[in-house]
């Protein structure tokens, strides 16, 4: 540095000043008023939070906020025929109904329009069979049912655990496997945690309650009806039997107390020892019911209908310009997403609206979902180039632990949650999907992040957290158990928004291309040694090794040069060769999908010589595209 440059008087350290001016008490109170209501979407209570959001934004000094709507293909149940699950005998009586509807929580007794739970999208109708117990519903269960099990679901209801993986991918796996419906129930080893009381007493689901959730697989595609363009009064819309991501078959969830029921009485094979949930049943696989029930069935009623229905981003500015007063280097977006449960709707129609400006000038996409999730510690989950950004970060602000005062977030994470062995720094994971930062990051290739507060993976296994999706996700849940002092939701808040000032603000963009290095040869490493398990193909099909094809330079990346125009196998807006959703789990990551997908189950494929074609070929655009990525930040001419 100059030693006039050391003269100068120090800057304003407006990121500080920033940091300083989150507080727990502004949090607490926002969210508050957000939940007092039901505001599911498409409903006029959440256009009132829309245009409440707005005014608010105005409010605060932002340059400009304002209503931006879609027409979206939504599910609602139909209030008039409720939908549930029963048991009916041989002559057709039903002998057994699933609740209808959870029991309201204390202090809620007056709110109307409680949505019963329900799985957006289902099909409709009224299948009857035999139940199979399917576990989690995952690509490795339906494997072991069919493979070793030699059980048939065709023509079956089957029932899942949830948990594990995304409910969507649930639903496709069991249509695959040719059952008429499928029923998701929460399993309390699933959703209740050891010691813990069920709500609200307790943080755990109670047995009335149900997750509620969308089952569509749309693989980034947005409105089921209008793949690839905004949803406009203009656009061409699909007809409904031509929707993305449709499921064909009834999906319907129950609660723990009603899922005893179905399941107490179920006969055939007993289950895999790790297919037993923590119900007082023997978890039975089936088809049907034992000896004395072997007449009854199963019936499903789901009469939940599709609709195209208005809904409401709010998109506020900040200019960004160099003039007196703070203002960023770089505009920021704030943008609010309706929609979000029904598939990710309102973020993918508006990163559809806006793919020319944003693939040409986005910087950085910050996702803020849900801020907590346990009480544990820091979860972060980005694009490789956020890393340093997120530790820089983090070491600016303060633990919220009791006892823990004076200790940074970077330290208490760190203490907590170790990377691995090999890497002395706090765990960040691959970003998979599941929220709003699909589109922009999957499909647009803009570098991407997410941070929320989480519970201890090591010890706690229940997935989620218990009462996710149901009526029990209260404000009081938050006040009384997850964060009463709002400390957590306020370092989260810092993190987040401290990483946004500094990508707006920084004058050179705090992206680290050396981490991407670094995890990209990670995961040829990773692919590497899954194709190992098959050397005699490797060798008699001539694939080449990627680890000496791409692990050779240490260049430097950017995120847009990930994207291959064409998309994935099957997947056309997943298009980013390192990073996708599963395709067993949309709420996973997957690094080199592409070759991972190729490489999945390959052992059995029907045609070995195509298969193996194309893991080369899905290793060259791999190659390819990661050469292509360093050639973009060579020295132009
Ligand atoms: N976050 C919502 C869920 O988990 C929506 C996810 C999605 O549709 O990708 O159900
Ligand atoms: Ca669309």
């Amino acid at each position: 540095r100059p030693a006039d440059v050391q003269h100068e008087k120090p800057k304003p350290d407006f990121l500080r000043e920033f940091l300083d001016e989150i507080h727990a008490g502004h949090i607490r109170q926002h969210l508050r008023k957000f939940t007092r209501l039901p505001h599911l979407a498409g409903t006029e209570q959440n256009l009132r939070l829309a245009e409440q959001i707005r005014e608010e934004w105005l409010a605060f000094g932002l340059d400009s906020a304002e209503l931006v709507w879609y027409d979206v293909l939504l599910s609602y149940p139909n209030t008039t025929r409720p939908n549930y699950i029963s048991v009916v005998d041989q002559h057709g009586d039903e002998v057994m109904k699933s609740s209808l509807a959870e029991p309201v929580p204390e202090g809620y007794e007056n709110v109307s329009d409680i949505v019963p739970p329900y799985n957006a999208f289902s099909a409709q109708g009224q299948p009857e069979g035999d139940l199979v117990y399917v576990n989690y519903g995952r690509t490795e269960d339906f494997f072991k049912l069919q493979r070793e099990m030699g059980i048939n679901c065709t023509g079956k209801i089957v029932i899942a655990r949830y948990g594990k993986i995304f409910r969507g991918n649930k639903v496709k796996n069991a249509m695959l496997a040719g059952a008429k419906g499928i029923v998701l129930y929460s399993d309390p080893s699933d959703y209740c945690a050891e010691g813990v009381k069920p709500y609200p007493e307790g943080w755990n689901l109670p047995e009335g309650g149900a997750q509620r959730g969308n089952v569509l697989n749309l693989n980034g595609a947005g409105d089921p009806l209008t793949p690839g363009y905004p949803a406009k009064e203009y656009t061409y819309r699909f007809s409904l039997d031509k929707g993305v991501g449709l499921p064909k078959i009834p999906v319907h969830p129950i609660g723990y107390g009603d899922a005893v029921n179905l399941l107490k009485n179920m006969g055939g094979a007993s289950p895999p020892p790790d297919w037993k949930g923590a119900l007082n049943v023997s978890y039975r696989i089936g088809p049907g019911f034992i000896s004395d029930f072997a007449q009854n069935k199963v019936r499903m009623n789901v009469h939940s209908y599709n609709q195209v229905t208005r809904i409401y981003n709010v998109i506020g500015r900040i200019r960004g310009v160099q003039e007196p007063g703070w203002r960023p280097r770089r505009t920021l977006i704030f943008a609010s997403w309706d929609a979000e449960e029904f598939g990710l709707l309102g973020s993918t129609e508006w990163a559809e609206e806006n793919a020319k400006m944003l693939q040409q000038r986005a910087v950085a996409y910050i996702n803020a979902d849900s801020a907590i999730e346990g009480m544990y510690t820091l979860r972060i989950d980005s694009t490789p180039s956020l890393h340093t950004l997120a530790y820089d970060i983090t070491k600016q602000v303060m633990s919220p632990e009791e006892g823990e005062e004076g200790m940074t977030l970077y330290d208490s994470w760190h203490k907590r949650d170790n990377w691995t062995d090999n890497r002395d720094a706090p765990r960040i994971s691959k970003l998979g999907s599941g929220s709003d930062f699909e589109a922009y990051f999957i499909r647009l290739g803009i570098a991407s992040g997410r941070a929320r507060y989480t519970k201890n993976r090591k010890t706690e296994r229940y997935s989620s957290y218990p009462v996710y999706h149901s009526v029990y996700e209260t404000f009081e849940l938050v006040e009384r158990f997850y964060d009463p002092t709002f400390r957590r939701m306020e370092a989260v808040t810092r993190v987040r928004g401290g990483v946004a000032f500094r990508l707006a603000d920084a004058p050179v963009l705090p992206l680290d291309c050396n981490e991407y290095a670094l995890a990209l040869s990670q995961y040829a490493h990773t692919i590497h040694r899954l194709a190992q398990k098959h050397p005699q193909e490797m060798e008699r099909y001539a694939v080449t090794s990627l680890s000496v094809r791409m692990v050779n330079d240490q260049l430097m990346y950017l995120e847009r040069a990930f994207i291959d125009p064409l998309g994935l196998p099957g997947r056309p807006f997943y298009r980013h060769v390192v990073f996708a959703p599963s395709s067993h789990n949309k709420y996973a990551g997957e690094s080199f999908p592409g070759i991972y997908d190729a490489l999945f189950d390959i052992e059995n494929a029907a045609e070995p010589e195509r298969a193996w074609s194309e893991v080369k070929r899905q290793i060259s655009v791999a190659a390819f595209t990661v050469n292509a990525a360093a050639d973009t930040l060579r020295p132009v001419a």
